[in-house]
């Protein structure tokens, strides 16, 4: 490296960017230091093991010089290592080699490993610095873009009043689970969420008071999921959750969670308790079908069926909405796969209750083996009168 290059101190050592500086002779390390120093902080390395430790050790190195030829692992093995590496931060590290002789076969070796640039040791201080400058602006502004398209795609996909997943962004992420459940053979819920008179409130209470409720319900309502479930803000106070790997019995657990969590929200705004309150309609894969419009629009009729009958509650099937006055979960017969699944899990005290009814849905089941069987016939009044029996 050329000699007598004049020493200023035109940037605060703090603010200069630290670079890695790899060789194993000690003499160039000193002269390349020397070379940068008025403009950046270095560390040094022996070898590319040694290099390699300081790398993971400092997380603000922001480009390496290296040397080629050195033990233990050299040049090649370093910028090699470099690059398979599965951090961003090392595949993007800008390498500059400077070695003793301008080998073609060296400087090809080099840039095939994933070196940025390549320099001679009697490159002159001028060249080494614009080099560094150059690549460093370069890396400063190629991590600028991926953080604002970062932030453009986490712009795209936000609700920004709430911060929940947006429409579009619901959309792709149950898309992607429920291909998912189907494949899987599995269940998959979508509850559809609405605030009950609503717009009575913003009447009553104001516009900011609206928003802050609709905030407030947001965060309650992520607040009570599974790290799997998603759920996004798809109208002015509608907000839809899908949940994967979800029967029907859970489905139903998790919609008097949420209704019950609201309910329980205490809001206070210009010194008044708003209460606040939300209706639900569950719909479920495979039960209502296996596309998510389809899904979502079955969950949505669910929705105004819990509304007309009175609101704070969910409804489940076209029959009939829970709510507060009458929800008992045990009072939800489970289907049979549900019933069977209970046995399975010993969960014998809740499906106990349910056992007539269950019974009672064995009986066309029975009648058809008793057609198809002439010996064997089992008697289906006894087990009725069984089932009317453990009713009373
Ligand atoms: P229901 O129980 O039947 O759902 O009655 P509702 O009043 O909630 O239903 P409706 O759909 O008639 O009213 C929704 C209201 O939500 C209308 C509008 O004033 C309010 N709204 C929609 N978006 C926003 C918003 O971003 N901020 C606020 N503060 N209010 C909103
Ligand atoms: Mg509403
Ligand atoms: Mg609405």
């Amino acid at each position: 490296m050329a000699e007598g290059f004049a020493e200023g101190t035109t940037l605060a050592e703090k603010d200069k960017p630290l670079i890695l500086i790899v060789d194993d002779s000690p003499t160039i390390r000193m002269s390349l230091k020397r070379a940068v120093q008025d403009e950046f902080q270095s560390l040094e390395a022996e070898d590319g093991e040694a290099a390699w430790k300081l790398l993971l050790a400092e997380a603000d190195i922001e480009l390496l010089i290296t040397d080629l030829t050195m033990p233990h692992l050299d040049g090649f093995g370093l910028i090699q290592r470099l690059r398979e590496n599965h951090a961003a931060r090392m595949q993007n590290l800008p390498v500059i080699v400077v070695t003793g002789a301008d080998d073609t076969a060296a400087r090809e070796r080099a840039f095939h490993a994933g070196a940025n640039d390549f320099l001679t040791k009697d490159s002159d201080r001028i060249e080494l610095l614009a080099r560094l400058r150059a690549h460093l602006k370069l890396a400063q502004t190629i991590r600028q873009l991926e953080a604002s398209q970062r932030e453009l795609r986490a712009q795209a996909n936000t609700d920004p009043l709430t911060g929940l997943a947006n429409r579009r962004f619901f959309d792709e992420i149950a898309g992607k689970e429920l291909s998912l459940m189907r494949r899987q053979q599995d269940y998959f819920s979508v509850l559809m969420i609405d605030i009950d008179h609503f717009k009575a409130v913003n009447d009553t209470y104001g516009h900011p008071a609206g928003d802050e409720i609709l905030k407030r319900v947001a965060a309650t309502l992520s607040g009570n999921l599974r790290e799997e479930d998603t759920v996004a803000r798809i109208g002015g106070e509608e907000f839809v959750v899908c949940s994967p790997a979800t029967n029907r019995l859970a489905s139903i657990v998790l919609a008097e969670r949420l209704r019950k969590v609201v309910e329980s929200l205490v809001i206070e705004f210009d010194g008044q308790r708003i209460p606040v309150t939300i209706s639900l309609g569950i719909a479920l894969r495979p039960l209502d079908g296996d596309d998510l419009q389809m899904l979502l629009g079955v969950a949505d009729e669910r929705l105004y069926r819990a509304k007309e009958e009175g609101r704070n509650r969910f409804c489940v099937a076209d029959k009939t909405s829970h709510g507060d006055e009458g929800l008992a979960l045990d009072k939800i017969c489970p289907r049979m796969d549900e019933a069977l699944a209970m046995i399975r899990h010993g969960n014998l005290h809740r499906l106990k209750p349910h056992l007539p009814t269950l019974l009672k849905e064995l009986v066309p089941f029975l009648e058809l083996v008793n057609q198809q069987s002439v010996e064997a016939q089992v008697d289906v009044g006894q087990i009725c009168e069984i089932a009317e029996n453990l009713q009373n």
